[in-house]
């Protein structure tokens, strides 16, 4: 499957890895949009929020739980944005689910 998070998952690719367990990887946006800028990808290609199932239910609570315990380790005492955009109107550019964890500057609202 050509997906590029399926390959950093599996190691085929390079990326500067957080986390890893074995349902869950993080590792550093390419293009940070903050000091701190990590993405939490579940390993199983999921391709976003509107795709998942019910048996992913499990899966859901990992991904949250890492995304909360990476923000302990990375220090970000002073809060963080937690982001999944989701499809075309929700600006998702790479179809496998994950959750953006951006720190280390405040943060705006509305998002744009
Ligand atoms: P989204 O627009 O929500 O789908 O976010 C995709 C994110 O993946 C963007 O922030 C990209 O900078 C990031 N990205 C794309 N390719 C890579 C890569 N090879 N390693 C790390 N991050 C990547
Ligand atoms: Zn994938």
């Amino acid at each position: 499957m050509d997906c590029i998070f399926c390959k950093i998952a599996s190691g085929t690719i390079p990326a500067k890895l957080l986390f890893e367990s074995d349902a869950v990887i993080a590792f550093a946006d390419i293009h940070p949009q903050a000091p701190t800028h990590a993405l939490v990808v579940p390993r199983r290609h999921i391709v976003s929020m509107d795709q998942a199932v019910e048996t992913d239910r499990a899966l859901f609570g990992q991904l949250w739980w890492t995304v909360a315990e990476l923000a302990r380790t990375l220090g970000l005492a002073g809060g963080y944005r937690t982001v999944i955009n989701t499809g075309p109107d929700g600006g998702q550019t790479v179809e496998h689910l994950h959750v953006h964890l951006l720190g280390g500057r405040p943060m705006h609202w509305p998002p744009g």
